[in-house]
């Protein structure tokens, strides 16, 4: 077995069952792919959608995509026929093209809503406030966005060696998931989704109430 294989089994037997593994494989190659893919592997989570268009023509189609990275207005048509879950979704003008495209094809698709959590400026997000904002407009159109389907959240924690600031910044991710969860969207079983944790910060992500890890150097080598 290659060694690429053997780790990503190892790290597989290492997870909690309540929490499920996007393999980030962003500039990775196919075969590096196929070989999770032989080993179980069905989620996979892509930054670009040009590098996901092409791999997802050449890899079997029961991969599900994850899309993980900001995504432009103008891309959304290209990947919206074949990507199981829009996990980057920052904006409501952006909710409201994946809804006009999903709605053109006759699908429903499933998003989260990435919310800033890091100390860095640069990474993308809605901060608390945007979010229960977005969610105001989008209870007030619910009719007219009937093909998108908020299933939780997305965040990403600073890059930093201090494990309590980590620590802090996903348990109030998760605190707030937990208060959508119980509020906005009660009784909506489908809003499940608390996706947080990466190469590595997983194991924090994990103890703070993680059910859905992000992790693509760990398994596949630095890029
Ligand atoms: C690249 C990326 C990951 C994976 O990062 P690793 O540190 O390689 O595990 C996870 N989430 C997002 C949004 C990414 O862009």
């Amino acid at each position: 077995m290659s060694l690429l294989a053997s780790d990503y089994l190892k790290l597989c037997s290492s997870l909690p069952e309540s929490v499920s593994l996007v393999a980030v494989s962003k500039k990775k190659t196919l075969a590096d792919i196929r070989t999770l893919y032989e080993q179980g592997q069905r989620d996979f989570g892509e930054n670009y959608v040009q590098e996901l268009l092409d791999k997802q023509g050449q890899l079997p189609a029961e991969i599900r995509w994850h899309f993980i990275g900001h995504l432009q207005r103008n891309k959304v048509k290209a990947i919206v026929p074949f990507v199981h879950m829009i996990q980057s979704v920052d904006s409501f003008k952006l909710l409201l093209e994946i809804n006009k495209q999903a709605a053109a094809i006759e699908r429903r698709l499933d998003v989260l809503l990435q919310v800033h959590i890091a100390e860095e400026e640069t990474k993308f997000g809605l901060d608390e406030k945007e979010v229960f904002e977005l969610l105001e407009y989008f209870e007030a159109q619910k009719g007219q966005l009937q093909h998108v389907r908020i299933c939780g959240l997305l965040g990403m924690g600073t890059a930093t060696n201090d494990e309590g600031q980590t620590h802090k910044e996903f348990a109030r991710l998760h605190a707030l998931f937990l208060n959508l969860k119980a509020v906005q969207f009660l009784g909506q079983d489908h809003f499940s989704v608390c996706s947080m944790g990466m190469s590595g910060d997983y194991k924090i992500a994990i103890s703070e109430g993680s059910n859905m890890l992000r992790i693509g150097s760990l398994i596949f080598g630095l890029r």
